[in-house]
């Protein structure tokens, strides 16, 4: 693909750039994280350096392997490859343990044994007090002689001071520790937590720039906590704004599919949604249009918007059409023929196809689309569309179609250039406007009021299918002649 020779030339002046792009493997690819994705692929690729892909499943019970196929085939079609990974964290819990007894042994972690009966009591009370619901530190300087009792390990987090996130969207955001308290950062049951996890993940894998949603913000502070005890690296953090619907509330099922393999399915593009994705929350003057090379040598961190976007169907469907307009014809081509397939019209002559796909792609909004309006070229005959046929097939055009019927017969060679000599013959024999005649040969063909220049249209159904409709289209017309 291009982009990798942009790849190349940037590797000369590389900063070491390592993104990550860590979903929680519970669902399918949602726009917002496709979107994230997009931004940490666009940066490690602008700068020669590289994406980790990582499947933070340690949610033994929400995460499942179809969710994992999602991810990674919604991943695949939009065209985002990643060069380390997929890491799983379920692979790496003898690293987790490590680390928390590391964090155990220099006293930034403790265990803590406190039972759900007082941590109810405890949250009861807060809450009747009206603060707000935290871990009480009960633990913190308490040990227990019994064995086998139960803990959790907390993160001993700084009581009092502040945490600042230079945050490359945000600017600095300034965290008073005392909002946070000792976070879990392993179960009873030895099984890590997100925060830990996240944290030795990013260590290990060298990250060096965080790219994700700002619902992160607060996490960041207790992370950064994490990063600390273990004298880790700072990453460099951009939170970026959550994705609304038109209502200004968070995106949900309510706003339209959420999810990336079904504008997949709705036959929308994959550069138009690179694209609709790269402007959701990121601009460069007032430019709409981005080829993938230049959104990977224009995106930068900057352009990020502070605030929360709006998923805009109506959009999204523009800069589909924009790109079915404009890709070379055999790449369209090729995005169009799984649709084909899908929906059992079944191409036998490649040349044919691409002229059918060439005719439909200024007409349309979707992939789907172009194989809904292309049924005619394809398959049987459904017969005639009720309410075109009583509009366009009147006695008016017996003769004319009857004319262009006895020359289809004989017409050689079968060009649409010869084909639309004919009709323009027969209408001026007829002493009707071009539009008067093809309009009803339009419906008599195809069965519906709207398909490509007639001339494309009768070239590509082919004369065996063209006459036989055209007869009964005629049977039609002089049936209703009767009957009136
Ligand atoms: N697994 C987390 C999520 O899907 C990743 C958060 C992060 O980027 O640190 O929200």
């Amino acid at each position: 693909m291009q982009y990798n020779i942009y790849k190349l030339k940037q590797c000369v002046n590389s900063m070491n750039v390592v993104t990550r792009f860590p979903p929680s493997p519970t669902g399918d690819l949602h726009i917002g994280s496709a979107r994230t994705a997009l931004y940490n692929w666009l940066f490690a690729r602008k700068y020669g350096g590289e994406l980790v892909f990582r499947l933070e499943d340690t949610d033994r019970e929400r995460s499942t392997e179809q969710a994992v196929e999602a991810i990674v085939e919604g991943m695949r079609w939009l065209g985002l490859d990643y060069d380390s990974g997929p890491y799983y964290q379920t692979d790496r819990f003898k690293r987790y343990k490590e680390v928390v007894d590391q964090l155990l042994d220099s006293g930034c972690a403790y265990r803590c044994y406190c039972d759900r009966e007082r941590l109810d009591k405890l949250r009861e009370e807060q809450t009747a007090a009206k603060i707000k619901p935290r871990y009480d530190g009960y633990c913190r300087d308490r040990h227990s002689d019994v064995q086998n009792e139960s803990y959790v390990v907390r993160f001993r987090t700084p009581l009092n001071g502040t945490t600042k996130i230079d945050d490359k969207v945000h600017g600095l955001v300034t965290i008073e520790n005392s909002e946070l308290d000792d976070l879990i950062i392993m179960r009873s049951d030895g099984v890590p937590t997100y925060h830990l996890t996240v944290v030795v993940d990013d260590f290990d894998m060298n990250v060096t720039h965080i790219i994700r949603g700002d619902d992160h913000l607060n996490n960041t502070a207790r992370q950064l906590h994490i990063i600390e005890a273990l004298e880790a690296p700072r990453p460099v953090y951009a939170h970026i704004p959550m994705i609304n619907g038109v209502d200004g509330k968070r995106l949900s099922k309510r706003d339209g599919a959420t999810s990336v393999l079904s504008y997949r399915d709705e036959g929308i593009l994959p550069h138009a949604l690179l694209n609709y994705l790269v402007r959701l929350g990121w601009s460069q003057g007032d430019d709409e249009i981005f080829s993938i090379d230049q959104m990977i040598e224009q995106f930068n961190l900057d352009g990020i918007n502070k605030s929360a976007s709006a998923f805009d169907q109506e959009k999204l469907l523009w800069f589909n059409q924009h790109y079915i307009h404009e890709a070379p014809l055999e790449e369209l081509a090729e995005h169009a023929r799984p649709y084909f397939a899908k929906a059992g019209l079944h191409i036998k002559d490649e040349e044919k196809f691409r002229l059918v796909v060439g005719a439909q792609r200024t007409r349309v909004k979707t992939l789907v689309e172009i194989v809904e309006k292309s049924a005619p070229f394809y398959g049987p005959f459904l017969g005639h569309d009720e309410s075109a046929a009583k509009k366009h097939l009147r006695g008016i055009v017996l003769e004319p179609l009857e004319d262009i019927r006895e020359l289809l017969r004989e017409q050689n060679p079968w060009t649409a250039a010869e084909l639309h000599t004919l009709v323009e013959t027969v209408a001026s024999r007829s002493n009707m406007k071009l539009g008067k005649v093809a309009q009803p040969l339009r419906v008599a063909v195809t069965g519906v009021a709207a398909s490509p220049g007639i001339d494309v249209t009768l070239f590509l159904i082919g004369r065996e299918e063209c006459l036989k409709r055209l007869d009964l289209a005629l049977a039609y017309i002089k049936n209703r002649v009767q009957s009136a």
